[in-house]
């Protein structure tokens, strides 16, 4: 099949012709119709993940039709499925205690084995993928393995975000603008924050109620001021310590961090204003993808037209059309995200 294979960090991705996969005893192989461009692609790319190195096929925001399944699979050859980048075994304590997006025997394509940034991938673990709806197009569902359902498990699993609270978006990236669209439709008011005019412009456009450019360095300043003392609920969609902070700070006494951002650098660890966690009784939350039970009551409400989505997909691109993408994040990158669609050119 043909993949885009890391071969050097920080350089063009390798398009190859390689082995298709084998199929999983426990799951399936996908032909894929769409992977998204990930922030999370970046760290792998640029070395800074721990478990991607040469050799490994990024994409983890497929879906797909099955080509082949294995014995023990749940779905069957033709059938249509989005996958949630995590696949839980099914039988572990925190798999059968709803936690499954912490399992400890997950498999994550395009992170720990070959993603979908190829014509085929393999998914073991089949029972996290559900059923593709007839009125979603593929380029839209591959982002909902990803950013879409972390941000809908953040927003409601983790803070419990209820309506008329203030919810601060730090970075209007892909998860960004999916946790500042579902905000809105959860009925909350949302202030975004990012360093790039357009990116503000255009979550402005989609509904957020308020915008802060935070090249100043003043953006937690901004947001106690316009939402009259502090955001309720802010999401970290970045990684970075200076937002983190920024999200900490901009919180109202009793407010909820939610930390969403893959933290990045080799070992993660970053300097946070503690005293401000202390002093307002702060509480923060760690969020890592959603428990692939909790699928239904987010396509339930995208198929209801609760929420479009649409604006958060930008471009369509081919497989060779990656390594610009992923070069493009060293930097601020303009609004909406891209998603391979064609995987021959
Ligand atoms: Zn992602
Ligand atoms: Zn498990």
């Amino acid at each position: 099949m043909r993949a885009a294979v890391i071969r050097e960090f920080n350089q063009d991705l390798s398009i190859e012709t390689v082995e298709d996969p084998i199929c999983p005893d426990t799951g399936v192989v996908l032909k894929v119709s769409a992977c998204g461009v990930c922030r999370s692609d970046h760290h792998g790319w640029s070395g800074e993940h721990p478990r991607i190195k040469p050799g490994r096929i990024l994409g983890h925001e497929y879906c797909g039709e099955v080509v082949e399944a294995g014995p023990l699979a749940k779905y069957k050859v033709g059938d249509k499925l989005i996958a949630p980048f995590i696949l839980a075994c099914g039988s572990c304590h925190a798999c059968q205690s709803g936690a499954s997006n912490t399992c400890p025997d997950q498999v994550a394509p395009g992170f720990s084995c070959q993603g979908a940034y190829a014509e085929y991938v393999a998914v073991p673990f089949d029972h996290n993928l559900v059923p593709l709806p007839d009125n979603l197009s593929p380029k839209l569902a591959a982002g909902l393995g990803c950013r879409v359902t972390t941000s809908w498990h953040a927003l409601n699993d983790r803070a419990a975000v209820r309506a008329g609270e203030w919810v601060a978006v730090h970075g209007t990236g892909g998860i960004g603008l999916a946790a500042a669209l579902l905000a809105k439709a959860m009925g909350a008011k949302v202030v975004v924050v990012d360093i790039v005019p357009e990116k503000l412009e255009h979550a402005l456009k989609l509904g957020a109620d308020a915008a802060v450019n935070a090249a100043d360095g003043r953006a937690a300043e901004a947001i106690r001021e316009i939402t009259k003392g502090g955001a309720n609920v802010s999401v970290e969609a970045l990684g970075i310590a200076a937002t983190t902070n920024a999200s900490i700070e901009c919180l109202a006494p009793l407010g909820r961090h939610i930390q969403v951002g893959m933290p990045i650098g080799k070992t993660a660890v970053m300097e946070i204003n503690m005293n401000a966690v202390y002093m307002k009784n702060l509480a923060l939350f760690g969020s890592r993808g959603m428990p692939a039970w909790r699928y239904p009551s987010l396509l339930d409400m995208i198929e209801r037209g609760q929420v479009d989505l649409t604006p958060m997909v930008a471009r369509e691109i081919g497989l060779s059309g990656a390594s610009a993408e992923l070069k493009a994040m060293d930097g601020p990158t303009p609004p909406g995200t891209a998603v391979i669609t064609d995987f021959l050119s």
